[in-house]
């Protein structure tokens, strides 16, 4: 089976970001991963598909479904004349201070990124098989009226939306990111066409620093190990497969894995090799969408393990 990639045109990094206490830093969320988790996937097998003529069309339109009017207008134009960023927190989630900028690229690279959300879940129901939407910036921390955390558009339920569209009736959505997708919880809540189940830490260290415990939800305050962390990611599965998904959409985060800058397990590179074999046992079409890992030495050998899987 072909794993279809699916790759954005380039963006730069954003200025800089603020950590909790208010430092400037200056973003990890950088091109380079993408170069690394590329060559992993390519490595795995994996083939580069293009966009489509009417992919950023399309996911303007889904984007207008999923999030609020005020959000993409800010996003689309909000940065004042004469300066080259803002943070407001006018636009972050409920109980959180702004800590990435908005500046005037972030529009064109957010959509670009839906976009190619949208042309992976295409290339998944129209043709079978799975798909890899690699995109930066990631989504699933953007709620339907919030952005932060370096995400301004919610690809993950741009991708789901998209399947739907196209015809499945259930689409789950599995985050395995090192930090709980909170802006997707928001997004999918209350719909039973798009279930949503996460593993991710709890700890109150960690973005999006506040938990509140609900169906799903498979958060955890250390260090799962890879048997728990395995374990945790088929309990997930297993809250999707419940409610009848029909099709996957995986938010993809490397920064479970040891050195992530952001991160604080020590889980292997090829702990992603097990967890794409137990998604592709389910026989249900796939669309992976990247979401964060920012550890630069562990990318490439944890997209090869995963499209190693993803692409048999
Ligand atoms: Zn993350």
């Amino acid at each position: 089976m072909t794993l279809h990639v699916v790759v954005p045109e380039e963006s730069e990094a954003l200025p800089f970001t603020v950590e909790p206490g208010g430092a400037q830093v200056a973003s990890k969320e950088i091109p380079e991963r993408i170069h690394q988790i590329l060559a992993g996937l390519l490595d795995g097998g994996a083939v580069v598909a293009p966009l489509g003529e009417d992919s950023a069309a399309r996911a303007e339109r889904t984007v207008g479904a999923v999030h609020e009017a005020a959000l993409l207008d800010h996003l689309r134009g909000g940065v004042p004349e004469g300066r080259d960023s803002v943070l407001d927190s006018a636009f972050s989630a409920p109980g959180l201070e702004q800590e990435t900028p908005v500046t005037r690229g972030v529009w064109p690279a957010a959509l670009g990124a839906a976009a190619a959300a949208v042309r992976a879940a295409e290339l998944t129901a129209r043709g079978g098989g799975n798909s890899y939407a690699l995109v930066r910036p990631p989504g699933h921390h953007a709620g339907p009226g919030w952005y932060g955390g370096y995400c301004f558009l919610n690809n993950a339920v741009v991708a789901a939306r998209t399947l739907r569209e196209e015809g499945v009736a259930r689409v789950g959505i599995l985050d395995v990111d090192y930090h709980l997708g909170n802006g997707t919880l928001a997004c999918v809540q209350g719909d039973p066409t798009l279930p949503f189940a996460s593993v991710h830490s709890s700890n109150a260290k960690d973005f999006p620093y506040v938990f509140e415990p609900g169906p799903g939800l498979f958060g955890v305050e250390s260090d799962p190990g890879t048997e728990g962390f395995l374990a945790l990611v088929k309990d997930a599965l297993a809250h999707l497969l419940r409610q009848d998904a029909e099709a996957l959409v995986v938010s993809v985060g490397y920064d479970v894995l040891a050195g992530d800058p952001h991160g604080s397990w020590t889980l292997a590179p090829e702990v992603f090799g097990p967890v794409a074999a137990l998604l592709a046992e389910q026989r249900l079409p796939t669309v992976f969408v990247q979401e964060g890992g920012y550890g630069l030495p562990s990318l490439r050998g944890a997209a090869r393990a995963l499209a190693l899987e993803a692409s048999r």
